[in-house]
This record gives C-alpha cells, sequence and structure tokens, in this order.
C-alpha cells in the first residue's frame, strides 16, 4: 500500500489509484498500470463533464511519462468512451493526460518549458521524441493557457505586422501590444480577412478602446483598421520606416559593387579588386547603427567616405532617417522636413523614391512621432519572432510556430510541473 502512494508521488499523478507497476522488456520502459479514482471517472475528455458509459473504445492505452532516472516510463489504462451530451461518443478524460494525447501532463509540460529555454536539438535528444511530435506538445500546452488567461487585457496601443515565416512567401501577421511588449494575438495569412478575424475576436467594444495601431505601410492594414478602429490613430512603426532606407541604401552599395567589379573585368588588373571587396564586405559596416560599429567596421565606413561618396551620402541619408525618429515630437517632424528636401535633391534614385514614399505615408509617420510610440519593444519582439520562424522549421503547421511563439514571447510562459507557477506572483 506504502509503495502505492510512492509511486503516485513520485509519477506526480493525482486523482488516480496505481494498480501494477512493471518492467516491460519489449519496450525496455517501466509500465505503470492506473485508472482514474472514482470522482474522476466517466467524464467527457473534451469538456470533463460527467457522462453515461458508451463502449470499451480501443481498449487500454499507454501514455509516455517523464522518465525514471534514465528508464523511461509508460502508463497504461483503460480508455473507453463516454457519452457527452455534447460531444457524442468522447474518450474519457483522464486526469493524467490531456485530451488526444499519447504524453502525460508532466511530460508535455516540461516539453513545453524546454521549447522555449533551449535549442531544437537539446529537447529533442534530452525527451528522445521527433521536433513535430514537440510541435503538437505546444500547440496543446499553449491552447491550454490560452483557455485560462485573457491576452487582450487592457490592449490600447497595439502594432501590427506581418511576418515571413518559410520560403515561397508564407506570412503570419502579428499583434503586439505596445504597453507590454507581448505578443497578443498571431494567425497564418496576410490579408484583410486574416486581421478581420482579430478584430472579430477582440469584439466591437474593445476595439473602440484601441487608441493607436502602428503597422508597416501595408494598405490591407489601413482599411482595416480604419474599419475597425474608429478610435485608433494609425501610426507608421519607426522599424519600417527605417528598413526602408537600409533596403534603399543596400540598392545603392549593389550598384557601387557592380560598378567596381566591372572595372575589375574591363581592366583585368589589380587596383579596383580591391575596391569591390570592400564593398561587398561593407554591408554590416552600412546597415548597423554608428554606435554599434566595432573599430573594423568603423575603418571600413572611413573608407568608403574617402572612396565612394556617393555611397558615403547614401549612407548618411540612412543615419539622417533613423535620426528623425530618434528625436521624435516636433523635432522629430522639423528633422524629416528637412530630410525630405535632402533626398529630394540627392541625385540617387532609390533615395529619392523612397522620399515621395515618405512623402506619401507623412500623415502616419507624423502621428508616430507625435504619440513618441516606443519601437524597441516592437522591433525586439520582431527580432524574436522571426529567430523563432527560424527554430520552427520542420514543424508541420504554422499553429506550432504560433504556439512556440506565443508561449515564449506572450508573457505566460509555461511552468514545470511539480513547481510554483512562475505566473503567480509570491
Ligand atoms: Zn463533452
Amino acid at each position: 500500500m506504502r509503495n502505492v502512494s510512492v509511486w503516485g508521488r513520485v509519477l506526480g499523478v493525482v486523482d488516480a489509484v496505481i494498480e501494477a507497476v512493471d518492467f516491460d522488456e519489449d519496450v525496455d520502459a517501466v509500465v505503470v498500470s492506473v485508472r482514474p479514482r472514482k470522482g474522476a471517472q466517466r467524464r467527457c475528455g473534451r469538456c470533463g463533464k460527467r457522462a453515461p458509459w458508451y463502449d470499451r473504445g480501443e481498449g487500454r492505452r499507454r501514455w509516455r511519462g517523464l522518465d525514471l532516472g534514465t528508464v523511461r516510463v509508460l502508463l497504461e489504462a483503460n480508455a473507453p468512451r463516454v457519452n457527452c451530451a455534447t460531444h457524442g461518443p468522447t474518450v474519457v478524460q483522464v486526469p493524467w493526460a490531456r485530451h488526444g494525447s499519447g504524453h502525460t501532463r508532466a511530460f508535455d509540460d516540461t516539453v513545453a518549458w524546454l521549447a522555449v529555454q533551449c535549442s531544437k536539438t537539446a529537447v529533442v535528444e534530452l525527451m528522445r521524441i521527433a521536433w513535430r511530435t514537440v510541435g503538437s506538445i505546444i500547440t496543446r500546452v499553449s491552447a491550454d493557457i490560452d483557455a485560462g488567461v485573457d491576452r487582450f487585457a487592457g490592449l490600447r496601443r497595439s502594432g501590427i505586422d506581418e511576418i515571413s515565416y518559410k520560403r515561397g512567401h508564407r506570412y503570419l501577421t502579428v499583434v503586439v501590444d505596445h504597453d507590454t511588449g507581448r505578443l497578443v494575438w498571431a494567425a497564418p495569412g496576410r490579408d484583410d480577412v486574416t486581421l478581420e478575424r482579430f478584430f472579430e475576436l477582440l469584439g466591437e467594444e474593445r476595439c473602440a478602446q484601441i487608441t493607436h495601431v502602428s503597422a508597416d505601410a501595408a494598405d490591407w492594414i489601413a482599411r482595416v483598421v480604419a474599419d475597425r478602429c474608429p478610435n485608433a490613430v494609425r501610426c507608421a512603426d519607426p522599424f519600417h520606416v527605417v528598413a526602408w532606407a537600409t533596403e534603399a541604401l543596400d540598392e545603392v552599395r549593389r550598384q557601387a559593387w557592380n560598378a567596381a567589379r566591372g572595372a575589375v573585368d574591363r581592366r583585368r588588373a589589380g587596383r579596383a579588386t580591391g575596391h569591390a571587396r570592400v564593398l561587398k564586405r561593407a554591408r554590416y559596416a552600412l546597415w548597423k547603427n554608428p554606435e554599434n560599429l566595432t573599430p573594423h567596421q568603423q575603418h571600413k565606413l572611413a573608407w568608403i567616405a574617402k572612396t565612394d561618396p556617393r555611397l558615403h551620402r547614401a549612407y548618411l541619408l540612412k543615419e539622417g532617417l533613423r535620426l528623425v525618429f530618434v528625436l521624435k515630437g516636433a523635432a522629430g517632424k522639423e528633422a524629416l522636413d528637412r530630410w525630405i528636401s535632402w533626398a529630394r535633391r540627392c541625385r540617387i534614385p532609390a533615395f529619392v523614391e523612397l522620399q515621395r514614399k515618405i512623402v506619401r505615408h507623412r500623415a502616419a509617420i507624423d502621428a508616430s512621432l507625435d504619440h513618441r510610440m516606443s519601437n524597441a519593444l516592437i522591433e525586439s519582439t520582431n527580432t524574436k519572432i522571426r529567430l523563432l520562424t527560424r527554430i520552427a522549421f520542420g514543424f508541420r503547421s504554422p499553429q506550432a510556430l504560433i504556439a512556440l511563439a506565443m508561449l515564449a514571447l506572450g508573457g505566460q510562459r509555461p511552468a514545470l510541473p511539480g513547481r510554483p507557477d512562475p505566473r503567480i506572483r509570491q
């Protein structure tokens, strides 16, 4: 009897009776036979309501539990079906596992915790499961957390963005909370219909409470926001505006590099070789914020200033635009006026074009300068989601990627089983 209660504690199963513990040589695992306690029997696996017996289902089933030392553990029990008033014939609820899972709750929770904390290889090797299995586990755990929290509570200033997650132009639409820096919603797709679904979930009353929406210049976002959020000011994400300038700069750099390479081909001789090579490698020196440059990159930049005035001018234009968003407010708007007249006359087509685009989106950019929208949070959330898209490569569905992103960035990190929940403040 005492052994039995020890086993219950060791396995972390509650509301269940341990019937037997054996070692199964065939599968090289400890097999623990269990059954739900009386009060936990004959409940619908989907809603947990009591329901009458239906049939034996598929007989006995096994669930993978947390390893005991180095040995794998399997829980084994009958899995009959009940006839739920709402869900019809459904496999019964078991206290040790989520519905439809082949693993115990403790196993699922540990995997979810690890997926947020460690590398893909670490999770897969330690838990002895496939990465795709990790995908379905975190989807379940995240849905479980979702059911218990209101992610949209207090949402006032939000940012909407599209993120590519697979080659072949697959996108997610993501919504973040500017005030908390949390990811609040994500779904596959980037179009009116996708975003409409978010506002549908948010509900009319909460839509009316949104004061600011920041986004890139996508027309579909502007359209839906104008329609759904009557009280929201639409702001341009500084992050995206500066990214436009970085793209324009890169175009100029590529042109300079091609010209330098062409010069080599024509002369087939030394002098320009170095020039082309440095330009090709100058990418990061040109992209990075000046305060983050390494001495080597600073040197490269100084070299460009001397040898390629046009490319250097393009660099200064990019930096000038970035400064606008550092200044913010009236000073930022003034700086933007000066920037526009400078860019208009700069004779670098990529920046003349960018200047036109900026003028077109001036109202949204001014709004973001006026309201001093903080970009740091959104940019870091964006960067983190982009990193996750790489880790999530190999998941079968975008839902698993979304689950991972929500677990990592949604402010509700998964808890380890048997430990105090970090989400509950002590
Ligand atoms: Zn039910």
